[in-house]
């Protein structure tokens, strides 16, 4: 029967430790989350400035649904596209520096709107092989040739570049890469664009409100400034703590994106209340430096607290911490450890991390205090 061979393959995953569970939680987003009628203290969330529970975004929803109500009613080129819509683009564009900005529902559906809508068959895609899943179907979705360097590695990249006879060549990469924590090298990535009249699609879905001045992004950490060729994408379910995501660049590209790109047209525009929303946690961004001042702190601690033990933290300038433990059996061990303790730190297995690089990805929020990270580095040297 057609639905049996699904079961062997679920079978086949819980054997490979790699079936995915959920756990329902009875508390809002927060450092501190009530799983089972337990408090976990969580180090997994990607509410990196603890926005996620402000009071202000939540009293800018609750004034913004009087207004507005509660759904758009339609796609944003028909009649979704509301004023708290429109401001929230241009503040957006106006905050990394762009001419415009286009908002889209989620970072997934951004990135698969913009790869297909720049380049197609014909064309080839060059990608870090650290690239984020959505990234990785955008260019699928796109039917361009899939190129795929190793990770960092502009010598290959240039090669690939240099060897490629496609008509348009696009070089695609995280800007903050989601399981490691590192930074792309963006300058040098730019410079290879221009050598080569490539199109440099950067996803900082956890760089923006995080790195550069007042959380402008990646770029912004590099003081690097627009340019025509570069197509940046912000999300705003991490940092900014609501959700959504944006695509910032020159104005033709946006405007091209705005009539082509089918996962922004095909689709309900996202309620007008998180739009109001993200104009206020736009505002907390901006004048969040002690919140990235606070990150930092916690960073530093937890880097302190767990020198000269074996679990080794990658090296990283975000608040994304990973150490890799390499099985998917072992990880899941520490982190149900952890959990034993109290605390909540994802065992990140394959396909989100290459096969033997299984990993905790120790995340961390501006609503710590220095006493947590301090509890998670205890609980980790126990273990040991
Ligand atoms: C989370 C993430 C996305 C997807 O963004 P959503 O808004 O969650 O859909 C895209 N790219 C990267 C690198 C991410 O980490």
């Amino acid at each position: 029967m057609i639905w049996t061979e699904l079961e062997s393959e679920l079978a086949a995953l819980a054997d490979k430790h790699l079936l995915r569970t959920r756990k329902t939680l009875e508390s809002g987003c927060n450092t501190h989350m009530m799983v089972s009628g337990k408090s976990l203290l969580a180090f997994c969330s990607n509410d990196y400035l603890g926005l996620a529970s402000h009071p202000l975004i939540g009293q800018a929803i609750c004034d913004a649904v009087k207004r507005w109500g509660t759904g758009s009613g339609g796609s944003h080129v028909v009649n979704g596209h509301m004023l708290p819509h429109q401001q929230l683009e241009e503040a957006l564009a106006d905050f990394v520096g762009a001419d415009r900005a286009l908002y889209y529902s989620t970072g997934y559906m951004a990135n698969i709107g913009v790869v297909p809508t720049l380049v197609g068959r014909g064309d080839a895609v060059f990608a870090d092989r650290l690239n984020h899943a959505s990234l990785i179907d955008a260019v699928q979705l796109s039917r361009a040739e899939h190129r795929r360097y190793a990770h960092k590695d502009m010598a290959q990249l240039e090669k690939m570049l240099a060897a490629s006879d496609a008509k348009r060549k696009l070089i695609l990469t995280d800007a903050v890469f989601s399981m490691d924590g590192d930074i792309a090298p963006l300058k040098e990535l730019f410079d290879l664009a221009e050598r080569y009249d490539a199109w440099l699609v950067l996803d900082d879905a956890h760089g923006f409100g995080v790195l550069g001045l007042e959380g402008r992004g990646s770029l912004s950490h590099f003081g690097m400034p627009f340019h025509p060729r570069m197509v940046y994408v912000g999300t705003l379910g991490k940092a900014a703590g609501v959700s959504g995501a944006f695509v910032a660049g020159a104005s033709t590209v946006i405007e091209y994106l705005m009539q082509r790109s089918r996962s922004y047209i095909f689709t309900t525009a996202s309620s007008p209340i998180i739009a109001s929303a993200l104009l206020t946690a736009l505002e907390l961004i901006k004048t969040g430096e002690s919140r990235r001042k606070q990150l930092r702190a916690l960073s530093q601690c937890l880097r302190d607290g767990l020198s000269g033990t074996a679990w080794q933290l990658l090296p990283s300038s975000t608040a994304i911490h990973p150490v890799v433990v390499g099985g998917n059996e072992a990880v899941l061990k520490v982190s149900k450890a952890l959990m034993d303790s109290g605390i909540w730190v994802p065992a990140i297995r394959p396909p989100t991390v290459p096969q033997g690089a299984a990993r905790l990805r120790i995340s961390l929020s501006a609503s710590h205090t220095l006493d947590d990270v301090k509890r998670l580095t205890d609980a980790l040297r126990e273990i040991e």
